[in-house]
C-alpha cells in the first residue's frame, strides 16, 4: 500500500505507475516523501546539505523518495532500500522504464531516492 500516493501528482506518469506497480510486490508500506520540488526547497535542501544539486530532477518531474513503513513505523535503515529498489526495478522492467537508484551513487548515496534515467 501507498502512503500519501497524492504526492505522487505532478511527477512523470511512468515514474508514478512504476511506484504503484512495486509497492504491489512489497510485503510493507510505501510512504511518498516527495515528488515534486519547488526551486525554493531545493535551495534550502542543499544550504542545510541534505542535496548536492540545484538542478535535481524532482524540480522537474523526474524524481520520487520513498520509504518503507513497517508496523505503522516511517524507518530510515538502510536494508530496507535495496529491497524497495529491488521491486522498483522489476516494476521498471515490466513497464519497460529505466531507472537510477541514488543507493547506486558512489559520492552522495541516496538510499530513498529513485530518478528516470
Ligand atoms: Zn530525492
Amino acid at each position: 500500500m501507498i502512503k500519501h500516493a497524492e504526492r505522487l501528482a505532478g511527477i512523470d506518469a511512468r515514474l508514478a505507475d512504476v511506484v504503484r506497480k512495486a509497492a504491489t510486490f512489497l510485503d510493507f508500506d510505501l510512504l511518498v516523501v516527495e515528488g515534486l520540488r519547488d526551486e525554493a526547497r531545493q535551495r534550502e535542501l542543499v544550504a542545510r546539505g541534505a542535496s548536492r544539486t540545484l538542478k535535481s530532477k524532482h524540480l522537474v518531474g523526474r524524481a520520487v523518495d520513498l520509504a518503507p513503513i513497517l508496523d505503522g513505523q516511517l524507518r530510515w535503515d538502510w536494508p530496507l532500500f535495496p529491497r524497495i529498489n529491488e521491486a522498483m526495478r522489476r516494476a521498471a522492467a515490466d513497464l519497460g522504464v529505466r531507472l537510477v537508484w541514488g543507493g547506486d551513487w558512489r559520492t552522495f548515496r541516496d538510499g530513498p531516492h529513485w530518478e528516470l534515467a
